[in-house]
């Protein structure tokens, strides 16, 4: 079983990317659970058809300890399993502690079955802290994906994220396996992320294009996979499941500086 989380600044398409590239190992006869790690709780809305998903939070709050694994893992598109952590009312406590809780209650049911291939984690966050940690603490998530694109902050955040991993790196074995550029059609976007993902020591694993395709699905609750099969943004998707289940480059990133950061950016034309 390969455990993989996907880190990245917010918004810059971690679930959407997640779900549709699940959607794509699940066509490769994957065997797939999503745990969402984010209190938004829209981790699996794609892969559930809607907001289905009651959160394990939630349900803890609403129905006490004595949860059914059947109340917080639903089977969406392609059999995937799908989990939401769920968080607390923002504003009040850690929303990190939420994730620890949900996974210890997910091991307690007998949720990571021998038959699964893959578990996603959908993090959220720029830095990797606190209860956000918990997916790739010891035990648990094996590899990490950054999503970014070729904007100065999804880049910081992604540098930061790497700050993260390298810690937990050195106490266990948790390894990035690479930058994914979810692209925000930025100028030499894709060699500004190979250079970028080089000098961090990883690899730019695959570059997915902007897409109004990913929209007309996702009002459709969807994944590209599912709403519009044939059209070429599903086989972006599918290339990088196929990318991802291949993948044999696990590093141990090397973070960068500030102002190795802004050279980059320089190299590439994006700052005067
Ligand atoms: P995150 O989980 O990182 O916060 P989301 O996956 O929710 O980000 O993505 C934010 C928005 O970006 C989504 O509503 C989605 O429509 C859009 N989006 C993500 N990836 C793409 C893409 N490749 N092409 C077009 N729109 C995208
Ligand atoms: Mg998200």
């Amino acid at each position: 079983m390969r455990q993989v989380a996907i880190y990245g600044k917010g918004g810059i398409g971690k679930s959407t990317t997640t779900q549709n590239l699940t959607a794509g190992l699940a066509e490769l006869g994957k065997k797939i659970m999503v745990v969402g790690c984010d209190p938004k709780a829209d981790s699996t809305r794609l892969l559930l058809g809607g907001l289905a998903q009651k959160t394990v939070l939630d349900t803890l709050r609403e129905e006490g300890d004595d949860v059914d694994l059947s109340t917080i893992l639903k089977n969406g598109y392609g059999n995937i399993k799908c989990v939401e952590s769920g968080g607390p009312e923002p504003g009040v406590g850690c929303a990190g502690r939420g994730i620890i809780t949900s996974i210890n209650m997910l091991e307690q049911l007998g949720a990571y079955t021998d038959d699964l291939d893959y578990v996603f984690y959908d993090v959220l966050g720029d830095v990797v802290c606190g209860g956000f940690a918990m997916p790739i603490r010891e035990g648990k998530a094996q590899e990490i994906y950054i999503v970014a694109s070729g904007e100065m902050m999804a880049m910081y955040a992604a540098n930061n994220i790497s700050k993260g991993i390298k810690k937990f790196a050195n106490a266990g074995g948790v390894r990035l396996g690479g930058i994914i550029c979810n692209s925000r059609k930025v100028e030499n976007e894709k060699a500004l992320l190979e250079n970028f993902a080089k000098k961090l020591g990883t690899q730019l694993i695959y570059f997915v294009p902007r897409s109004l395709d990913v929209q007309k699905a996702e009002i459709n609750k969807q994944t590209v996979i599912q709403y519009s099969p044939e059209v070429e943004q599903a086989d972006e998707y599918r290339a990088l499941a196929k990318a991802i289940d291949g993948n044999d480059m696990f590093v141990v990133p090397n973070p960068m500086s500030q102002e190795e950061l802004e050279s980059i950016l320089l190299e590439h034309g994006l700052i005067e």
